[in-house]
């Protein structure tokens, strides 16, 4: 197959952990037979540097002509001072809505050589930690209408939450289709017992579960899911949910494996097309320093593969060789413990290139 990804190093690490991800997907298509073209394009502060917008016209372009993007991070301490619309993380709100993405899936895995880095106790995670979390994207309280007014001295600010139903629609079908090719159950996450939208969101949840008899639904309050995570997180398979709520779990659920640098993320849409990112930012306190942890992005190109692009044997090809890379003890910085090896980003890009 042939496919074309769109490809934005970014900012601060964002160039070098790209180019690990890149060798990894070179070596997956000399092995399976496969050919990457990539389009290099800019997006974030290099962007802002070079054209003055944070996400130019052409960079758009280009990601919907592709059948998928890889971004590694924008953004950085140098553009920090701009005007809102100027700065690095408006091209990341744009290049998500002019995509159509709808939907981010952000998977928390436990990979066992690496418990020590799990705050949470062994007894806890005895029975493994594989789970993912399927937020909504471009809808409620970080899309509605928002205000702030003053009136008689008193200031209010108000961020307007609102769903519709197809909206919810969607992203049900996605967590639920996920589910069927994981271990088919769906924990739907709300605040039913006081908020209208969430009211709705359960009503459709329910309905969209009947097109999928052999998978099991869940209901779950915001609240006790966030106790969940930490008491019991190996009771949930796929968890979706809203985008507020979303936003605060996920990044709950990344915490309890460890690192960010091992974690990757996928926006999808309507379509295949899809952006794959580690979850990080551009970490400038160790840009250029051959130092960081690639594996996030690596492991992004990994979702790529197997949710854009349907290769799923592919897929596991990558993550098979970070956990066997991992097991035999090479780690970089931020993941370093006693007894380990510690190596430079490119060695561990390499090492994992070597063993698929
Ligand atoms: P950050 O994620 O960049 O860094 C937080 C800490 O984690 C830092 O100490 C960093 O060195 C470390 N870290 C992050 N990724 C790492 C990796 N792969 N390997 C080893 N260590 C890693 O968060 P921040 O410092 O809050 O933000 C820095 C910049 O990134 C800001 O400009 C922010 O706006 C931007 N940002 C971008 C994205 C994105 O592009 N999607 C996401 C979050 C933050």
């Amino acid at each position: 197959m042939t496919k074309k990804i769109a490809v934005i190093k970014g900012d601060g690490i964002g160039p070098e952990i790209t180019e690990q991800a890149i060798a990894v997907l070179d070596r997956v298509a000399e092995k399976f037979g496969h050919k990457f073209e990539y389009s290099y394009v800019l997006m974030g502060g290099c962007a802002i540097d070079e054209t003055g917008e944070p996400l130019p016209k052409e960079t758009v372009d280009i990601c919907l002509e592709s059948d998928s993007v890889l971004l590694g991070a924008v953004g950085g301490p140098k553009w920090d001072k701009g005007e809102g619309s100027k700065r690095p993380e408006a091209g990341l709100l744009g290049i998500r809505k002019a995509l159509g993405l709808f939907a981010n899936l952000r998977p928390a895995r436990l990979f066992a050589p690496l418990k020590d880095a799990c705050p949470l106790k062994d007894e806890i995670t005895k029975d493994g930690l594989d789970l993912i979390i399927v937020r909504e994207l471009i809808g409620g309280a970080y899309f509605g209408e928002r205000t702030t007014v003053t009136e008689n001295g008193i200031t209010t600010a108000n961020d307007c939450m609102t769903y519709s139903d197809f909206e919810i629609e969607r992203i049900a079908r996605v967590a639920f289709d996920l589910a069927k090719k994981r271990r088919g159950k769906v924990t739907s996450v709300d605040k039913a017992n006081v908020l209208d939208t969430s009211r709705l969101w359960r009503k459709i949840v329910h309905e969209v579960a009947k097109d999928y008899p052999d998978t099991t639904l869940g209901d779950m309050l915001v609240d006790n899911t966030a106790m969940q995570l930490v008491h019991c997180p190996s009771q949930f398979d796929v968890i979706v949910t809203e985008n507020l709520f979303g936003d605060i779990l996920s990044d709950e659920a990344s915490m309890i494996t460890g690192s960010l640098g091992m974690i990757p993320s996928a926006s999808l849409g309507e379509g295949s097309l899809g952006l794959y990112e580690p979850i990080h930012g551009s970490a400038p306190d160790i840009a250029g320093k051959d130092i960081a942890n690639p594996i996030a992005t690596i492991l992004s190109a990994a979702m790529m593969l197997k949710y854009s692009f349907d290769m799923p044997r592919e897929a596991e090809a990558i993550e098979n060789a970070v956990a066997q890379v991992l097991e035999e003890g090479y780690r970089t910085a931020d993941i370093m413990s006693a007894g380990c090896k510690q190596v430079s980003c490119s060695k561990m890009g390499r090492l994992i290139t070597e063993k698929i």
